[in-house]
């Protein structure tokens, strides 16, 4: 028996709500909370048209911390997950701090104004999560998240130490559109202009924004080019696997999206200062994304698969040597779309959200204070994996990688 409050209305909180009405034992009572009520409303009937179950919906501003708190007083829930953007986590974690109730989220916090994103800020809130005796749950997404939750398996079953891990995110799908982003816009945008980096004997390394490209054979999929960039799960990684000499990760991305993103970057389209245009002030990179396709409108469209996964080097736990594994899922976009609507970047993403959520109210997570995905007991989160739509499989490759 548990209630829960979803905050955000976007592809991610529709696959997790559709999710958690497919799991109505774990999920008694679901409440969905967005800045447009109308979404919510378009994912409740959806839901009750695919499962049965009743979701009730609210409008919300999560940036307005009393009219949250207010919010969690009435709804009650024991879980507070927030699918809204990464801007609005630490409003919702004081929110949840002053209400007293469990937080989880897929993305950590970034401020409006700077195109930077750490932990730093989340992990600032640990005593204070601790002393009111609460959990926070942090990246339970698909990378960050089941790319950790992969990791700490590796780490758990196979490998006493991890000396190098490569993550390699493909999204062999095609929507159709000539450019187009597969989550929000305006996040996707800042992650891939951001200088790449990566854990290097004890430090991040830095490097110009998609200089690095490789090729690799992805299975499902094809061979593939993939850029080297930074993610979040790297900076969780090299704290929680401290003996890492090296830690990368990587993304596919074809060359029209290249040709496009360098031409809008050039023309100055994925900036964040505010540009006084007719008397306004706007940011480009909004304009831009209200422009560009919402991400969950490429569900009906997208044909193919993604396919991301973990190779991680190192000393074998049962003494045989340094072995290398490779461990991933493959998702098909029509697969996805047919089950919730939604394309496979959401799926693969809102149901570890799901997942995440059923580890915290079921208690098979239990903690006081903040925590990243990490820091939790892998193996209960990978069977779900496996028995709600994200099958993975593990595998020992004959060599370390040599890209
Ligand atoms: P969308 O942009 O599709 O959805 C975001 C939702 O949040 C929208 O419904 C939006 O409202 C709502 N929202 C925005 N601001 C507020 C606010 N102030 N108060 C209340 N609601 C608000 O994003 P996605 O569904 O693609 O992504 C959701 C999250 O998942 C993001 O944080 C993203 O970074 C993360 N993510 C994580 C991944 C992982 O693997 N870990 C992968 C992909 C995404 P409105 O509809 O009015 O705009």
């Amino acid at each position: 028996m548990s209630t829960v409050l979803v905050i955000g209305a976007g592809g991610v909180s529709s696959v997790a709500v559709h999710k958690m009405a497919m799991n109505a034992g774990i999920f008694t009572d679901i409440h969905l909370a967005s800045r447009t009520k109308a979404k919510c409303d378009a994912i409740a009937a959806s839901v009750k048209e695919r499962t049965g179950v009743d979701v009730k919906t609210y409008e919300i501003d999560a940036e307005e911390v009393p009219a949250m708190v207010k919010l969690i007083d009435k709804v009650q829930p024991s879980l507070v997950v927030n699918l809204a953007l990464p801007y609005q986590d630490l409003p919702i974690m004081d929110a949840c701090l002053e209400a007293g109730v469990d937080y989880l989220d897929t993305a950590n916090y970034e401020p409006k104004d700077q195109a930077k994103f750490e932990y730093s800020w989340q992990w600032a809130y640990h005593d204070r999560f601790k002393e009111a005796g609460i959990m926070a749950l942090l990246g339970s997404g698909f990378d960050p998240g089941v790319t950790s939750v992969f990791t700490m398996w590796l780490k758990k079953h196979k490998l006493k130490t991890i000396r190098t891990l490569d993550i390699l995110d493909c999204n062999g799908g095609d929507h159709g559109q000539a450019f187009a982003t597969n989550f929000n816009p305006e996040i996707n945008i800042r992650e891939v202009t951001a200088p790449a980096r990566h854990w290097e004997n004890g430090e991040f390394v830095e490097t110009p924004a998609m200089a690095k490209k490789v090729q690799f054979d992805f299975e499902a999929v094809g061979p593939k080019n993939m850029y080297m960039m930074y993610h979040e799960e790297l900076e969780s990684l090299a704290k929680f696997v401290p003996e890492l000499e090296r830690a990368r990760f990587w993304m596919t991305f074809g060359d029209e999206y290249i040709k496009h993103l360098t031409v809008l970057q050039n023309v100055g389209m994925t900036g964040i200062e505010p540009v006084r245009f007719q008397g306004k002030d706007i940011i480009p990179l909004q304009f831009l994304a209200a422009v560009l396709p919402k991400p969950e409108t490429l569900g009906p469209t997208t044909t193919g698969k993604t396919n991301i996964g973990c190779i991680a080097t190192g000393e074998a736990l049962d003494g045989s040597g340094e072995k290398t594994f490779y461990i991933k899922n493959i998702c098909d976009h029509e697969d996805a779309f047919a089950e919730t609507g939604n394309q496979a970047v959401s799926y693969t993403t809102g149901v570890p959200a799901m997942i995440g959520s059923a580890m915290v109210v079921q208690g098979l997570w239990k903690g006081q204070g903040v925590f990243n995905i990490e820091e939790l007991d892998p193996d209960p989160f990978m069977d779900m994996l496996n028995a709600h739509g994200l099958p993975w499989t593990v595998e020992e490759l004959a060599a370390p990688v040599d890209f």
